[in-house]
Parts: C-alpha cells; structure tokens; sequence
C-alpha cells in the first residue's frame, strides 16, 4: 500500500517535471497569432522566453520565408532582438511557435531539418516547438514537441492561470 503510494507519487512528480507549463494568456495569444496568418493564407511564428522551462514573455517574430503558406523562417532581425532580450532579462528560449494553417499539429520533416544544423546538432538545445494547427479553424489544436533529426517526440502541454 505504502509502496503504490510513493510509486504514484514519483510518477506524478516525474510526468509533472515532463509537462510544458502554459499560461493560458499564451495559448490564447498564440491561436490569435495563427488566426491572423491564416486569414492571410500564411504560417505565423514566435517565440516564449521564461525561467527554467516556464514562459513568461511570449514575441512575435516575422515571418519572412519566401513560401510563408507552407513554411516559416524567423527574421534573423526580429531573432537578434529575441536573444538581445535573453541576454538582458537572464532568460532561456523555452519555446518556439508556429502555425499550420491547413494541416496537423505535427511536425513537419522541414521543422525537424530546420530545428537542426548540417551535422544534426539542435540549433536551440532544449527547446521545445509549439505548433498550432487551424486543421480544424474552430478547434485549434496547439501541441508541443521536442524535435530530433529523425523523430518527434511530443510533450505534454499542461495549460495554467495567469
Ligand atoms: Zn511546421
């Protein structure tokens, strides 16, 4: 009995470490974010910056891909701002967003490459990618993953006040 107890406890305590935090204002203001791209036919993208692995700013960052419909790619302006930012405030990329605005919140084979650099090494070690997709426009679905060169692997989204 005193046995199952403590093994509940440990696993609750470990799904608990593994779960992203999100504070619903973030969720909202990413699904806001992809309902504007897609009324302009286009993937939108940013990124949240927090404290150990909770996020506490969230930035829009441009989408300045040539073929925005179906891929992303953040002004490296805007970025430079985001890691100016990082640097100042002592803070961590916990995450970062963006849209399909016609398929899954899944990660495409293009976000798995372009999450990492030519010998496969993540370009943000530790950060998690946020998809939200507007499949479904009056369900939007936002889903978190950790990306690898050959995989995805999901990560439970624990949506919280404030
Ligand atoms: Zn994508």
């Amino acid at each position: 009995m005193y046995n199952s107890v403590v093994h509940r406890t440990l696993r609750y305590l470990l799904e608990r470490a593994l779960d992203m935090r999100l504070p619903q204002r973030f969720l909202d203001e990413i699904i806001a974010h992809a309902r504007e791209g897609r009324a302009q036919d286009a993937e939108i993208c940013g990124v949240l910056l927090g404290k150990d692995g909770d996020p506490t700013e969230l930035v829009r960052v441009r989408n300045v891909d040539p073929s925005p419909r179906v891929r992303y790619y953040m002004d490296p302006q805007g970025l430079f701002t985001v890691m100016q930012r990082i640097e100042q405030g002592g803070l961590d990329l916990v995450a970062i967003y963006h849209s399909h605005p016609h398929t899954r919140a899944y990660p495409s084979e293009t976000d798995r490459r372009n999450a990492h650099d030519d010998q496969g090494n993540p370009l943000y070690p530790g950060t998690i990618y946020i998809i939200c997709s507007l499949e479904h426009p009056e369900q939007p679905a936002v889903r978190a993953f950790h990306l690898f060169p050959d995989r995805s692997e999901e990560e439970r989204i624990d949506i919280v006040d404030n």
